[in-house]
């Protein structure tokens, strides 16, 4: 069987209002994006799997500080940092997650190692940076994962929370990365990292890293990547939810993808938005926000880039 292989990326739903964006900065979000697709497209190209293809499309990301994973994750209310991570296999739904961590320069690379070293789904804390060390995972002193930008955005959510004020500026709330990819032989995988939300508790844990809410794939129907309003995904349990109405109501990847994502988010006051790949390689990336940082590309096709 020799399939067409596809791969989308995100580098989060918190896009800059249209209005806030220079030419340069967007230029710069192409960029990034545009790396991220070639790095698992290299991979797909060479008939490798889409398990590499995503967690090499996601290492990039997480290495790029303009997104909120890895490098430049956003801060928690008191001040640290605290990444979650998860990568899930189409083939025999293998998965591993990580959460609440910070040391290890690419946790999506951690929660590989849940899942390709340990009978487990998800480590937290200690144990996670333990495993990363027994896999000789690299790890960077806090001053490399620390930006500006996101230190100022955790000062005005701090004084927004001090004058009764609801944060609603994505840009400021929102941010992940995450990759989803089919290879030749039809196998699907997802991978998703994050710094989760900014002013978040310590100790919060999104939907990034729970297997069926942020992080999904099955070979039999899709893998899905989601970015946005944590609790939300997780209370609509989305990327499940659109398996589900895939297998039992034989709705097409995009169509399910979009009731979940206009229809169930808003249910639960949530906003976001996601990427989607389908076991016949069709891509979908709904979103119910003014935009969401995106790059796709289609064996034999260009690949593309968007913002909004
Ligand atoms: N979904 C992530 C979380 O709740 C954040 C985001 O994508 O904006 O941790």
């Amino acid at each position: 069987m020799n399939k067409r292989y596809a791969l989308a990326i995100h580098g989060g739903a918190g896009v800059l209002a249209r209005d806030r964006m220079s030419d340069d900065l967007e230029a710069a979000y192409h960029a990034a994006l545009s790396l991220a697709v070639q790095a698992g497209e290299t991979v797909l190209r060479d008939g490798g799997t889409a398990l590499d293809a995503v967690t090499q499309a996601v290492c990039a990301l997480e290495d790029e500080p303009l997104f909120n994973a890895g490098r430049g994750a956003v801060f928690t209310a008191d001040g640290g940092q605290e990444m979650d991570a998860a990568i899930m296999d189409g083939s025999g739904r293998r998965a591993g997650a990580v959460a609440g961590i910070l040391g290890p320069r690419n946790p999506v690379r951690v929660a590989r190692a849940v899942m390709e070293r340990t009978r487990h789904v998800m480590l937290i804390g200690d144990g996670a940076l333990c495993l990363a060390r027994e896999a000789g995972l690299p790890f960077e002193d806090p001053p490399y994962f620390f930006t500006e930008a996101r230190r100022r955005a955790l000062d005005e959510t701090l004084a927004l929370v001090e004058r009764g004020e609801i944060d609603d500026d994505p840009a400021r709330r929102h941010g992940t990365v995450g990759a989803v990819a089919r290879d030749r032989t039809g196998r699907l995988a997802a991978a998703t990292s994050t710094g989760g939300m900014t002013g978040k508790r310590k100790g919060r844990v999104g939907d990034t890293p729970i297997v069926g809410a942020g992080t999904f794939a099955d070979n039999d129907t899709c893998a899905i990547s989601a970015t946005g309003d944590g609790e939300a995904f997780m209370r609509c349990c989305a990327g499940h939810e659109i398996h589900a109405r895939m297998r039992y109501t034989g709705r097409a990847l995009a169509d399910a993808a979009a009731s979940v994502v206009s229809g169930d988010l808003p249910r639960y006051e949530g906003s976001g938005g996601l990427i989607a790949v389908g076991a016949d390689g069709d891509i979908a990336m709904p979103f119910n926000c003014e935009g969401m940082y995106r790059g796709w590309v289609i064996e034999g096709e260009n690949a593309r880039t968007a913002i909004y």
